[in-house]
């Protein structure tokens, strides 16, 4: 290594400074082409313009793509003749044109996203599981801090997450979406997600509404379906049946539910949940017209 220039301690701040902005520049980044918002040639076309981008490791950038692990990753690298430390901007023409040609290839039919969504109560938890038995559909599975509870299995139900384990996954950008509710938070592995659409299988995720919209705002193709009670009545009767929660918690979730159900103009199609296996019927259809 060449000798280190001599720096003032100003300097040295600013140093550290300019590599943590650069560091998370790039995390950012690859966290787009981890949940599909950018793709390999719209990196290279940054790239061009941006330094700190163009100075990013070739091999980093090809294990943030979905379906793209280590493995995967590296034989590209061999398969196309780059070394493995070699840097976006270090990459020969021919090396480029490999790149570019092995991600503009038409892949296989990819999957549809699906976000169902929808008022507290008014049983998005009971469709998403009459679904899991769906051969058409996989479901995802949530990353959580709230607790289990007693009949639910981690890796099943939900990923349960300390506070902690969750924050690094925020600031590693590996959710898709998350959002906090009622004094818990909620997010989507990005990674599984888009796996999955790239195998194909259309898939569901159950959460709700602030979520939903950022996943629209990300992916502008994903459906938004909003699942509505029969009646008013139907819901208010629904949630007092909900004998594990108090009278004080059952009026919050009901206030809460009406403020969700003004939600319902900004979504794609509203389903009416009268029998779950009418729900399921429509999704299916949804799914495969
Ligand atoms: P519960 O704690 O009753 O299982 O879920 C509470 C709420 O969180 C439900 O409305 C559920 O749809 C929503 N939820 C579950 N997983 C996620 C997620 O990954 N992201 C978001 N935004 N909401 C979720």
């Amino acid at each position: 290594m060449a000798q280190p220039p001599i720096m003032s301690a100003q300097d040295r701040i600013r140093a550290l400074d300019a590599a943590k902005a650069a560091r998370q520049e790039r995390s950012a980044l690859k966290a787009r082409l981890r949940d599909g918002s950018l793709t390999f040639s719209g990196v290279i076309e940054i790239a061009a313009k941006n330094p700190v981008v163009a100075k990013m490791r070739v091999v980093e950038l090809l294990e943030s793509i979905p379906g793209y692990g280590k493995i995967r990753a590296q034989a590209l690298m061999e398969k196309s003749a780059i070394s493995p430390t070699r840097r976006i901007q270090g990459l020969g023409k021919l090396q480029m044109s490999a790149l570019l040609a092995e991600f503009s290839q038409p892949s296989a039919k990819r999957g549809k996203l699906f976000v169902l969504s929808g008022p507290g109560g008014v049983g998005k938890s009971s469709v998403a599981k009459a679904l899991r038995t769906v051969p058409e559909f996989w479901i995802s599975v949530s990353a959580t801090t709230r607790a289990p509870r007693f009949n639910e299995v981690d890796g099943v139900d939900y990923h349960f997450y300390s506070n902690e384990k969750f924050d690094s996954a925020i600031e590693e950008g590996l959710f898709l979406e998350w959002a906090a509710f009622a004094g818990n938070r909620y997010g989507t592995p990005a990674q599984s997600v888009q796996e999955k659409l790239d195998l194909g299988l259309n898939v569901l995720l159950e959460i709700e509404i602030d979520g939903a919209r950022q996943v629209k705002a990300k992916l502008p193709h994903a459906t938004l379906i909003f699942l509505e009670p029969p009646s008013w009545e139907e819901l208010v009767s629904r949630l007092e049946g909900r004998g594990t929660d108090s009278p004080e918690r059952r009026a919050t979730r009901l206030a809460l539910a009406q403020e969700e159900l003004a939600a319902a103009p900004y979504f794609d199609t509203v389903l009416i949940n009268d029998r779950v296996e009418e729900v399921v019927s429509s999704l299916i259809r949804l799914a495969t017209s």
